[in-house]
């Protein structure tokens, strides 16, 4: 039985339920994880953020974690759920 793990949104601060949609950025080099909130504004601020730690040389993996409600079984933007209604560019 594992302890259920709170996630806080580095945008807001505030407290992301694990069975709401929401984006997790990883530090490739400490496994380290980042979450932001699903909604716009905590979405821009995940992208502005991203953004900036790329020039600093990070090296990312970005995670869409769609809500456990979601209908589609391989959910993307435009999902069925709609758990991400603002599309980000996302620099790769
Ligand atoms: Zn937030
Ligand atoms: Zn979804």
């Amino acid at each position: 039985m594992s302890r259920p793990r709170v996630i806080r949104c580095a945008a807001c601060a505030g407290r992301i339920k694990p069975h709401h949609p929401h984006i997790g950025v990883e530090d490739l080099e400490t496994g380290k994880e980042f979450s932001y909130h699903a909604r716009p504004d905590c979405q821009k601020r995940c992208a502005e953020e991203t953004a900036t730690r790329l020039e600093a040389g990070k090296v990312y993996a970005m995670h869409h974690y769609h809500s456990s409600t979601c209908p589609d079984a391989a959910p993307g933007f435009g999902c069925a759920g709609g758990c991400f209604d603002t599309p980000m560019a996302v620099a790769n």
